[in-house]
């Protein structure tokens, strides 16, 4: 007997993170895109055989495992709202969420399974245990953290950064950030831990912005299922944590 496709909301679905997701999810006969959900009304209804839908029809989406949410903070509520209503599955990699929106996310995960990261490559769900691990073993040493990105990158620390820095707390260290703004740098990390003499340097490279959604596909393959709760993108890699 062949298992089912796993099927798909994609919300944010004309953004960057939105079409590197379609595009991909389509390489996976194990996946099927039932719904892409647009914040303005769709040009064509259907793309490549994939339903489009205008955030405004979202209530009336077809049935999906998991939705994925690439979007922006005002459209976090509805589709988190969807995913209650609906018993979905919810992975989110939108930025910018708000207190009151975490809250609302916490409230969630005792009624659905989901995951939220400011960062889905799995190379950083692995480096944030590294760093828990390390800074759990190196009490007393220093601990810095450099990132670099490209110069339209406004905050800093980035998100990724202050992620890894509470890794590193709950070990017991006490992070410093450094940010550097050059070029085009897609995003590096660099944990430092120094001691007397000696010094370990944990990095991440990302090269490319499809590791995100690659992350992304993959949180969501992991997620149905499961039982409700808030999950990281480390819990669901074995061996990770
Ligand atoms: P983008 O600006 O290219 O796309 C945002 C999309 O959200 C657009 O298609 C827009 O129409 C849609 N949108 C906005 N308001 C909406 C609403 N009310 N309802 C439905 N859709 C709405 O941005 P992007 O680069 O694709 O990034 C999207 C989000 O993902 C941002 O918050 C970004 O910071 C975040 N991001 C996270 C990760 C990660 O790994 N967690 C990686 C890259 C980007």
């Amino acid at each position: 007997m062949t298992t089912p496709p796993l099927r798909l909301l994609i919300h944010g679905a004309s953004g960057r993170m939105g079409q590197a997701l379609l595009r991909l999810a389509a390489e996976h006969a194990s996946l099927q895109i039932v719904a892409a959900v647009t914040r303005r009304s769709p040009a064509q209804r259907v793309v490549d055989g994939v339903p489009h839908f205008a955030s405004s029809e979202l209530a009336g989406a077809p049935t999906f495992d998991v939705a994925i949410d690439f979007s922006l903070p005002e459209g976090f509520d509805p589709i988190l709202a969807l995913c209650v209503e609906r018993g979905a599955g919810l992975v989110s990699g939108t930025t910018g969420i708000s207190e009151a929106q975490r809250q609302a996310l916490i409230q969630a995960a005792a009624g659905i399974p989901l995951v939220w990261a400011s960062n889905f490559s799995l190379g950083v769900a692995v480096l944030d245990a590294l760093v828990e691990r390390a800074a759990a073993a190196l009490a007393g040493w220093n601990c810095d953290i450099v990132e670099s990105h490209h110069v339209h990158k406004q905050d800093a620390p980035s998100g990724t950064a202050l992620t890894l820095g509470a890794a590193a707390q709950k070990g017991g260290a006490d992070p410093h950030y450094a940010s550097l703004r050059a070029g085009d740098i897609v995003g590096e990390h660099l944990v430092q831990f120094t001691g007397l003499g000696e010094r370990i340097e944990l990095t991440h490279r990302a090269t490319n912005r499809d590791i995100f959604a690659r992350g992304a596909l993959f949180a969501a393959t992991q997620l149905a299922g499961r039982a409700p709760g808030s999950y990281r993108v480390r819990d669901l890699l074995a061996g990770a944590t």
